[in-house]
């Protein structure tokens, strides 16, 4: 039972951690071109990390997804992941990456006791999928999900960001690719987090009805059954005759947060209560001023859920929120 109940009686069961703001990568719509990282000194130590992590599922939190940033390239990761997966009360640890280095790392995570993973791809195209990610190659990622699928995670999801006019047309092959290599995909609305140049956010707007309608068009889509009790916003549907779950994670387009279960913590160490607003706590104000203290942490964590809003509100035009993806926790 969760202690983290907000002012509209949301109950909060779910952590994103963030593990660090660098990236090996540099997505057009989630990083500006040249970005500023953090110094070490104000970056949480994994000793840190592993502390509040155990400090929220002492107060109810039972899944917690590792993010960033790009997790995996955060020395120690594999350690950190290990040491949380340990808290007693914790339901289940899953990370978001952009497989990379998973080619490296599936079978640790696996042995380290991340459960489920989340591989955000959003071209197939190897030209195009550079010109996204500014440098990527494509071929590390595709190596990577192949090594992910011969590893023992229960579940493998495609998490891919759908831009008007940049990669609209990819949605029925990223879609079949999920398919054929059995894993989920959830198509995610851009949101305005942070300035950027590479483009318009308002002008490359899809809202999920306008990907759901070109699905309709190719496959035959059915409601699924499956509900995942810690997940919150996305909603579940199945290419009919195969195993491929489709969510539609919709926050411009279909404002979910009434049933908002989640905070985030960046790597700061700011919990931030809502995505889309800056009400915030500083952890590591307190994690730095009391080293090892549960308790502080729990009574600030718990008293802070007051300060949860009740949604956000995103308008494409208007970049109110200067903070990145990379450096929220996503
Ligand atoms: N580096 C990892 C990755 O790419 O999966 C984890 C961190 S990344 C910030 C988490 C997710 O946020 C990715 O699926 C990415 O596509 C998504 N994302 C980044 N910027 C976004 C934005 N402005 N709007 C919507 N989704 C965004
Ligand atoms: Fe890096 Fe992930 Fe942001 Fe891409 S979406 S720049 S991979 S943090």
């Amino acid at each position: 039972m969760s202690q983290l109940i907000d002012s509209f009686d949301r109950h909060v069961r779910y952590l994103r951690l963030s593990v660090t703001d660098r990236c090996n990568l540099r997505c057009t719509y989630c990083m500006a071109e040249d970005m500023v990282f953090l110094p070490k000194a104000k970056v949480l130590s994994l000793e840190e990390l592993a502390l509040i992590a155990k400090a929220f599922v002492e107060l109810g939190v039972e899944k917690i997804r590792l993010t960033g940033g790009e997790p995996l390239v955060r020395q120690g990761i594999i350690e950190l992941a290990r040491q949380i997966h340990q808290i007693d009360g914790l339901r289940e640890l899953v990370m978001t990456t952009n497989g990379v280095l998973l080619d490296k790392f599936s079978s640790p995570l696996v042995d380290a006791g991340v459960s489920r993973i989340n591989v955000s791809i959003d071209s197939l195209r190897a030209d195009r999928f550079k010109r996204l990610t500014r440098f990527g190659d494509l071929e590390d990622v595709l190596r990577g999900i192949e090594a992910a699928r011969q590893a023992a995670f229960k579940k493998i999801k495609i998490n891919a960001v759908i831009l008007r006019g940049i990669n609209d047309d990819e949605v029925i092959d990223l879609t079949r690719f999920a398919v054929q290599n059995e894993l989920d995909i959830s198509f995610i609305e851009e949101m305005p987090l942070g300035e950027i140049s590479s483009h318009s956010r308002s002008g490359t707007q899809m809202n999920s009805e306008q990907i759901h309608e070109m699905l309709e068009r190719e496959f035959s889509i059915i409601e699924s059954s499956y509900h995942d009790p810690a997940a919150g916003p996305s909603r579940y549907q199945q290419i009919a005759g195969t195993e491929t779950k489709i969510g539609f994670i919709s926050p411009m387009s279909n404002n979910f947060c009434a049933s908002c279960n989640r905070v985030r913590l960046t790597v700061e160490g700011r919990l931030l209560l809502c995505l889309g607003n800056e009400h915030s706590l500083d952890l590591r104000e307190i994690v730095r001023a009391h080293p090892g203290d549960l308790d502080k942490l729990k009574q600030a964590i718990t008293a802070s859920m007051v300060r949860k809003p009740e949604r956000h509100h995103f308008d494409p035009d208007d970049i109110t929120i200067t903070r990145y993806m990379s450096a929220t926790g996503g």
